[in-house]
């Protein structure tokens, strides 16, 4: 029974579930509805806002339960009359809408990825043309992720972002450039470029590979410190993007690739696109040529084909190459998938989870041991907060929300959000390190 009925339909809740590219989305989004005149918060805890809108992500089965269950948060909210209305897009909503109405009709609309127009008008505003590009960061103010294409060419058999985000499309030099700058007015110091596939950008456009010089083109812009780049695909690597990271300044010596396995049964039914030993080779050869490079990578484990024997190539895989940043996620058999239409999901979930298990338990001693060797070293940092009596800073190895932060003591004259210091580390744990302020030598 509704009881309450709430008066502020004019201030609307953002939620964002999933990745930074889902983040961007919303600040699309957000970036419309305010120049609507509403009040927009971004993931807010405060429930005075009358409309609710959850950007889902519908990657892997626990994403689309976190995804379930928080709209069924703001369903009861709904019945409870703390919320009015209630609208769900992204991910999630494109690939199962349908489902979706039929299950939880509490929620007003579904849309599906590409539908920002249809919620602007949905939720009362008018569509802006002259808003397109814009947006609001909701993102500490200092850094930003730029997204610079969507959809993926690759056909990674367990993937199921294809089918929901559709062909690459990458976003023109320009325009990206363009939002760089208005960025960097903005007080942006770090730019976080992502896209599903990023070394792809560029070839749908202009024929050929330009990643390199996008993030050349960025460093270019006043303002702008630090750029990272994330999702690079390890198979056709672009060799003008290792010297671009190897000698421009601002680009940090920084790159994601998800390797997923190492093991050829495995990377051939992944349909990957490189051996076992073409990856070892690989990354021998980024390691030589960027020596100072901090390598984060993403792992499944229990895809179709994954034997104990597998397994355990995985694991010395992880040892022989000793990640400084690693991730691992159980695989789900995808709706639609290659992997899910043609082979059997025969790995239990518990047996997963220990594979699971295992792999982060060799990469917390390894990431222990590479902490360690950095105690005493100095280091130029970028601060992201003040928190629990600790200026929280962030080195170019290490990207926000994800890796590792440094703990810096405070000293009464401390830098700000944003600004860059040089540290010393001073203690060291598995997954933080502990500085002070660095004294010129
Ligand atoms: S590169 Fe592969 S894993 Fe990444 S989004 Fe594309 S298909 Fe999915």
């Amino acid at each position: 029974m509704r009881t309450l009925k709430n008066k502020n339909k004019n201030k609307i809740n953002i939620v964002t579930l999933g990745c930074s590219k889902n983040t961007v989305d919303s600040e699309y989004l957000i970036a419309q509805l305010a120049g609507n005149s509403f009040e927009v918060v971004h993931n807010s805890s405060d429930r005075s806002a009358g409309t609710v809108i959850i950007n889902t992500c519908g990657f892997i089965r626990e994403a689309k339960e976190e995804s379930i269950n928080t709209i069924l948060d703001f369903v009861h909210a709904k019945k409870a009359g703390i919320i009015d209305r209630l609208f769900v897009f992204g991910c999630l909503a494109e690939r199962y809408i349908t489902e979706l109405r039929d299950e939880i009709p509490e929620v007003d609309s579904f849309f599906g990825v590409k539908n920002l127009k249809d919620i602007v008008k949905a939720i009362g505003g008018d569509f802006r043309d002259s808003l397109l590009g814009d947006r609001i960061i909701t993102t500490p103010s200092h850094y930003a992720y730029i997204k610079i294409s969507e959809g993926c060419n690759r056909h990674c058999s367990f993937c199921a972002i294809p089918l929901i985000r559709g062909k690459h499309i990458s976003e023109p030099v320009e325009k990206l450039v363009e939002q760089a700058r208005k960025s960097a007015a903005g007080g942006v110091r770090e730019l976080i470029v992502v896209a599903q596939d990023s070394t792809y950008y560029g070839l749908d456009l202009y024929k050929k590979r330009r990643i390199a010089d996008l993030l050349n083109r960025l460093s270019e812009v006043p303002g702008i410190e630090w750029i990272r780049l994330h999702y690079a695909y390890p198979a056709s690597f672009p060799d003008d993007l290792i010297y671009a990271i190897r000698d421009n300044p601002k680009i940090c010596k920084y790159l994601d690739i998800p390797f997923q396995h190492i093991s050829d049964g495995v990377l051939g039914k992944m349909r990957r696109g490189i051996t076992g030993k073409e990856t070892y080779s690989f990354i021998e050869r980024i390691r030589k040529e960027i020596p100072s490079l901090a390598l984060r990578t993403t792992i499944m484990v229990g895809h179709p084909g994954e034997t104990e024997k597998a397994f355990n190539e995985l694991k010395q895989f992880v040892e022989d190459i000793r990640f400084e940043r690693l991730g691992v996620f159980p695989y789900s058999a995808e709706e639609g998938t290659f992997s899910a239409l043609n082979f059997k999901d025969s790995i239990s979930n518990v047996r997963k989870m220990e594979r699971a298990d295992e792999i982060m338990s060799i990469q917390n001693r390894i990431s222990g041991e590479m902490n360690s060797a950095k105690k005493h070293r100095r280091m130029k940092v970028i601060i992201d907060r003040i928190e629990n009596g600790f200026v929280i800073g962030r080195s170019e190895h290490d990207s926000p929300e994800i890796d590792q932060e440094i703990l810096i003591e405070k000293t009464g004259t401390d830098p700000c959000p944003g600004d860059f210091t040089e540290i010393e580390i001073i203690d060291t744990d598995d997954y933080d390190l502990y500085a002070r302020i660095s004294k010129p030598e």
